[in-house]
């Protein structure tokens, strides 16, 4: 299947950050039409929901279906949240959506808050994107001198702030209770679910959050109508999806395919397979919390349930190439002692747990592990379901069973007994 590009279309233009440059290539055409046309509110929400667009953050919930859940009649103020902390090992999208184009994803706010009822919108940026924060700041300022954003937007009466909101490089806080904590002044802790954001967010009010390329993707949304949007993709997964290739790849970048394009393409066809010609030992899918997979279970479709049925995640759409000379149990040492520091330490199972699996692995990986220490974590790992706060926990244990059950043999090799 060819790139089909929507929201990475115009990436090649240098100026695209500059907005003269933006609207000459069609930026906010879509906001200024739902404002002059006064399109209702609904009818936007229902067109997202047609388009089956899913949040492209790893979750995959409906965005239309979400944004559906916020209270029409609530007393309270509502926000916006965009989560732009893209800490998941190996993507690299949202930073690209960020600094190639922050028009697209400014429009994709202002029609995503004029639909739910929105009058202020938060940029929740990873703390370490200096340039990303810089470029988005300064298309906000200029929006808001095209009178496209701010008070009484083209004399429609409608108000929207966007302010960032720099984070401090924790990767719990893309965790969107987590973010919200930290949004408030908080530890970036997760909260317990129920209550859901869409009713208790932000400073307890209704809060919508969605990843960047998720809101990125709302103008594309309106200039083709949500039907031709869904078509592109799958049957439950509608659109295109930014995938982002790393690792030992021949030519690693980020491709704009339609949903449901084969793991297998993307890897051979776009991103030229192994580099140096080399052979593949495996790929990890969707950002280091998806499970790892060998070189003959490629062929599966990049799309939601098809990953799930296949023992893995989409979740980010960063898949991370591993050629023939990667250790694995090296990989799985490195892996948990990520998830290890970023335990924030609120639930046992977790903070205990990673750091458990992180020594364990680390053993292992320096010759002094034994066969039963395999054992051990394939039957602690389960134990991280269900029993935490987030994911997090989680995140580690998945992938620690896929690499443990798939390459038992070269953490053996690593044994004396
Ligand atoms: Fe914190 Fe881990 Fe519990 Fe999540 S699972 S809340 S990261 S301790």
């Amino acid at each position: 299947m060819p790139e089909l590009k929507l929201v990475s279309k115009n990436f090649e233009y240098d100026d695209q950050p500059d907005i003269k440059s933006a609207m000459s290539r069609g930026a906010y055409q879509q906001w200024k039409r739902v404002l002059s046309e006064k399109i209702p509110p609904e009818d936007i929400i229902e067109e997202v929901k047609t388009a089956k667009l899913r949040g492209q953050g790893g979750a995959g919930f409906p965005a239309g279906v979400k944004w559906g859940f916020v209270p029409k009649d609530s007393p309270k103020p509502k926000y916006l949240c965009v989560n732009a902390d893209e800490g998941e090992p190996g993507t690299f999208k949202d930073r690209a959506l960020l600094e190639k184009d922050p028009h697209q994803l400014l429009e994709g706010i202002a029609i995503t808050c004029y639909a739910v009822g929105i009058h202020t919108a938060f940029i929740y940026m990873r703390g370490e994107f200096y340039e990303p924060q810089r470029i988005v700041q300064d298309a906000i300022d200029q929006a808001k001198k095209e009178g496209l954003l701010g008070e009484n937007i083209s004399g429609s009466g409608f108000n929207l702030e966007v302010i960032i909101h720099m984070g401090a490089g924790a990767y719990i806080c893309g965790e969107e209770t987590a973010l919200l904590n930290s949004l408030e002044g908080g530890k970036g802790w997760p909260r317990l679910k129920p209550p859901f954001p869409a009713l208790v967010g932000a400073f307890n009010c209704p809060t919508v959050i969605n990843n960047v390329e998720t809101i990125s993707g709302v103008p594309h949304i309106l200039r083709m109508g949500g039907e031709e949007f869904a078509k592109i993709g799958t049957e439950k997964d509608g659109g295109t999806k930014l995938f982002g290739v790393s690792g030992h790849a021949a030519k690693p970048g980020l491709y704009e395919l339609p949903m449901g394009t084969s793991l297998k393409e993307l890897i051979y066809d776009h991103a030229g397979g192994v580099r140096d010609g080399k052979g593949l030992k495996a790929v990890i899918p969707g950002g280091s919390s998806t499970p790892i997979l060998k070189p003959d279970e490629l062929d599966i479709p990049l799309e939601f349930e098809a990953m799930m049925d296949a023992g893995t995640m989409l979740g980010s759409g960063a898949a991370v190439v591993l050629d023939e000379t990667v250790s694995i149990p090296q990989v799985f040492m490195v892996m948990s002692r990520f998830y290890a520091h970023e335990s924030c330490g609120q639930c046992t199972p977790c903070r205990e747990g990673c750091t458990w699996v992180y020594k364990t692995a680390k053993k292992i990986a320096e010759g002094n592990g034994q066969p039963s220490d395999l054992d051990l974590i394939l039957d602690i790992a389960p134990m991280f379901n269900g029993t935490t706060v987030c994911p997090l926990g989680a995140a580690l244990a998945a992938p620690a069973v896929a690499m443990v059950e798939k390459f038992r043999d070269e953490f053996l090799k690593l044994m004396k007994n």
